[in-house]
């Protein structure tokens, strides 16, 4: 076998990639970073560098595995969110960068200097671990239903060393003492479960239990409002992700259930992406 550079490793990848993969020149990058462990500087630096018969092994394997739709993530083992290299693996959602508009968001609420927080539906820990690198002295309690995405999301904390977040396995509010949150965020599945997308791309490689609802994808989100107001103190917000076209029945609901102040806020893309609201004492 003759061996090949890193460029040619990295064209030939992308060629094989062009059909299947919209990023093809981008998955094929990273995924050589992976197989050197080496940043992306590095393969344009020394794109005549030969590759071992092993690195160039391992890396048509990978790219094979990404031809047939593995997501990325899931070949190297890892994402980036807020900055925070996460693993990752098939128990969760692959953390997206649309999710980092609600840890925007809920940075830049007033709330005191050592909140309590919770997250509904950690998954890899993407956004309580988000914010306890931001907020230190807050108080996160982050919880999952499936218990192999409560030990990702400890073994995540454990490696950024983020030592304010508690994380625990209940099913939404199950396992949460009935004590007072400043704020419960949630990114909760949201799509509707005849969603033509599901049979596309990545997501056909995450879990449904973190994708899909009933009622058109509203059943977990309408769940999460209306018990989350028994959870905040007065004045506490709730904020979560939902999908674009969700926003407008979303409002109308936590309106009716009391909730004040309520607001969607865009994504990157323009897209209605997540919605805060403000519990009032006379609801509970
Ligand atoms: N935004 C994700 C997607 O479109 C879904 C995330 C979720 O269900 N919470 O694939």
């Amino acid at each position: 076998m003759l061996p090949l550079t890193i460029a040619q490793a990295l064209s030939r990848a992308s060629e094989q990639l062009a059909r299947t993969s919209d990023t093809a020149s981008l998955d094929a990058e990273v995924c050589l970073q992976h197989i050197l462990n080496k940043n992306r500087t590095y393969l344009y630096t020394w794109p005549d560098k030969a590759l071992s018969e092993h690195e160039q092994n391992s890396f048509e394997e990978m790219i094979s595995k990404r031809a047939q739709g593995h997501p990325v993530a899931h070949l190297v083992g890892e994402r980036e969110f807020w900055s925070l290299p996460l693993l990752v693996n098939a128990t969760t959602l692959i953390p997206r960068p649309d999710t980092e508009v609600l840890v925007e968001t809920a940075l830049n609420l007033a709330l005191p200097g050592n909140a309590k927080v919770l997250d509904l539906g950690t998954g890899t820990g993407a956004i309580a671990l988000a914010l306890a690198s931001e907020k230190p002295d807050w108080q996160i309690t982050a919880i999952d239903k499936v218990s192999d995405a409560v030990k990702l999301a400890q073994t995540n904390q454990q490696r950024l060393e983020l030592n304010n977040v508690t994380i625990k396995q209940s099913d939404w509010f199950s396992a949460v003492k009935a004590q007072a949150f400043d704020l419960i965020v949630s990114n909760p599945p949201y799509i509707d479960e005849q969603d033509e997308h599901l049979a596309q791309g990545d997501v056909r490689f995450e879990p449904l239990s973190a994708l899909t609802a009933p009622d058109e994808g509203f059943a977990d989100l309408f769940h999460i409002a209306d018990i989350a107001k028994n959870y905040l103190k007065p004045n506490g917000y709730l904020l979560m992700e939902h999908g674009y076209q969700q926003g407008l029945l979303l409002r109308q609901q936590l309106e009716q259930l009391g909730y004040l102040q309520v607001k969607t806020i865009k994504d990157f893309g323009n897209n209605e992406r997540c919605t805060l609201a403000r519990v009032s004492d006379s609801i509970r």
